[in-house]
């Protein structure tokens, strides 16, 4: 009986010897992840750059891409879809120049990552999923992580979110061909908002927009590669 108690001690103490030497590794992946991808590249905002480093990445991807989290790469997170590569996240979350004051609109939830690194800049966050099986997990994901500073909606988010608006910023993670006017109408002036436009995966820029004296001056910052926006082509505009 000793023994086995003995034994039994051994097996627990090895296996939390295990888990905290995984955590470690994950905290020294997302620091390399930083330095590496994020401020050798020229990303300057230190609150973006603080996000970064304190969102923990792993806990957003299937288990089977935890080992693989911190990579320089899109990863898959089910239904055809995926969370976007860290760098174009801090490009994203960086050209949006976001103040704490702020509201910010995304459109595309997916695993709920973008919406963790907004919600650890900004005021609120309103994010909208098309794939309800994401919208939901999402929504589960960032409660159990604390954010109470995040409204997740399933819906067509080419729609916006009209209760909420306007916003001082709108972040689009899939790609439209065209920027839905709902989304244009519900930037506030001065606000900003980045979004991917193209008709294919090999053909898309990221447009960056400020609403300035009730006009859009739009400028292409950066080829990309996003999902396209769901729904989009049924719509008229
Ligand atoms: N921002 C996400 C990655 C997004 S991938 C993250 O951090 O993980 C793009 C997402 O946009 C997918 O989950 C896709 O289902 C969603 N999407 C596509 N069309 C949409 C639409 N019309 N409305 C809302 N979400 C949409």
């Amino acid at each position: 009986m000793r023994l086995f108690q003995i034994f039994c001690a051994f097996i627990i103490v090895a296996g939390m010897d295990c888990s905290s030497s995984q955590e470690n590794d994950y905290v020294r992946w997302r620091e390399q992840m930083v330095s590496d991808q994020i401020i050798s590249r020229g990303i300057k905002d230190k609150k973006v750059i603080a996000a970064m480093r304190k969102v923990e990445r792993h806990r957003f991807v299937p288990d089977e891409y935890k080992q693989v989290a911190y990579g320089d790469h899109p990863l898959p997170i089910g239904y055809e879809q995926t969370i976007s590569q860290p760098y174009v996240v801090a490009f994203m979350t960086e050209a949006l120049e976001l103040k704490q004051t702020d509201r910010v609109l995304e459109i595309g939830t997916g695993s709920g990552y973008q919406a963790a690194i907004l919600a650890e800049i900004c005021d609120s966050v309103f994010t909208i999923e098309i794939v309800p099986e994401l919208a939901q997990q999402a929504k589960l994901l960032l409660e159990q992580l604390g954010y109470k500073n995040i409204q997740v909606k399933h819906g067509d988010g080419y729609q916006g979110w009209i209760e909420k608006a306007p916003f001082d910023a709108i972040i689009v993670t899939c790609s439209p061909t065209k920027i839905p006017q709902p989304l244009k109408d519900q930037l506030r002036e001065g606000g900003r908002m980045i979004i991917p436009v193209g008709y294919s995966q090999t053909d898309q820029y990221l447009y960056l927009i400020k609403k300035q004296n009730g006009r859009l001056v739009e400028k292409a910052v950066l080829p990309v590669r996003f999902v396209p926006m769901v729904n989009f082509e049924k719509k008229s505009y």
